[in-house]
């Protein structure tokens, strides 16, 4: 199948308020140009350089997602047009990512990422990190963020009931603090679920999948 016929098909099999971000990490501009022609517009990458060029080379009403982990030290160089960056794991990133915000003099989208799968290689806060951040003193200073959801991985693994508990907690952090607005913390967006397993994360709630493999083939 080609890519627009499967984003047509990912697309005809999802409920309308989800937002599909196609991730197209290692995959060729040509490959997403295919996809941007058949109305795609919500990209995903993981790495800052290879987004920055592919930013460069495709149309510009394409929103960029950082969906990778994020060293600080590279955040300047998606600054100025990064949609949302999903991977925000540390205060210290978000106060990095706010410097550099202000600098051009925009307000950057965050999604929190939260640690809910049973491995150790997966990068995140816990439920008690999250919530000091989110209540910290010192993110009020932060004005040129917006926090706008949560995002997280569950495990690799075919045990269907072992990720729709992981996506389950991370949907009751997630309605936990999305009545706590304040003017940068604005909960609208739970990233969850991947090609393997985005209908277990609409089912436990999610209202935005990352999905690649299955639109670009494997990679
Ligand atoms: C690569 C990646 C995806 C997409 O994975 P597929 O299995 O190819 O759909 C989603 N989220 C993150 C964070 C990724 O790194």
């Amino acid at each position: 199948m080609s890519i627009s016929e499967n984003l047509i098909q990912i697309k005809n099999s999802i409920p309308q308020e989800v937002t599909l971000v196609a991730v197209s990490k290692t995959k060729p501009v040509s490959d997403i140009l295919q996809a941007y022609q058949a109305g795609q517009r919500h990209f995903g990458e993981n790495k800052i350089q290879e987004m920055t060029e592919k930013y460069e080379q495709m149309p510009q009403d394409i929103f960029w997602h950082m969906i990778g982990h994020v060293q600080t030290n590279k955040v300047k160089y998606m600054a100025p047009y990064v949609h949302l960056i999903h991977g925000v794991d540390s205060f210290k990133l978000l106060a990095e990512i706010n410097k550099q915000a202000q600098k051009n003099n925009r307000v950057i989208n965050c999604l929190l990422q939260v640690f809910i799968a049973q491995e150790e290689t997966k990068f995140g806060l816990d439920a008690n990190e999250l919530n000091e951040i989110l209540n910290s003193e010192a993110l009020k200073s932060l004005k040129n963020i917006n926090i706008v959801g949560l995002m997280g991985m569950a495990s690799f693994t075919e045990n269907v009931t072992q990720v729709q508990e992981e996506f389950s907690t991370l949907n009751q952090l997630y309605l936990k603090h999305k009545n706590s607005t304040t003017f940068n913390i604005n909960f609208k967006h739970l990233s969850m679920g991947m090609s393997g397993d985005y209908q277990i994360a609409i089912a436990c709630g999610s209202n935005m999948i990352r999905i690649g493999s299955t639109i670009f083939g494997t990679r």
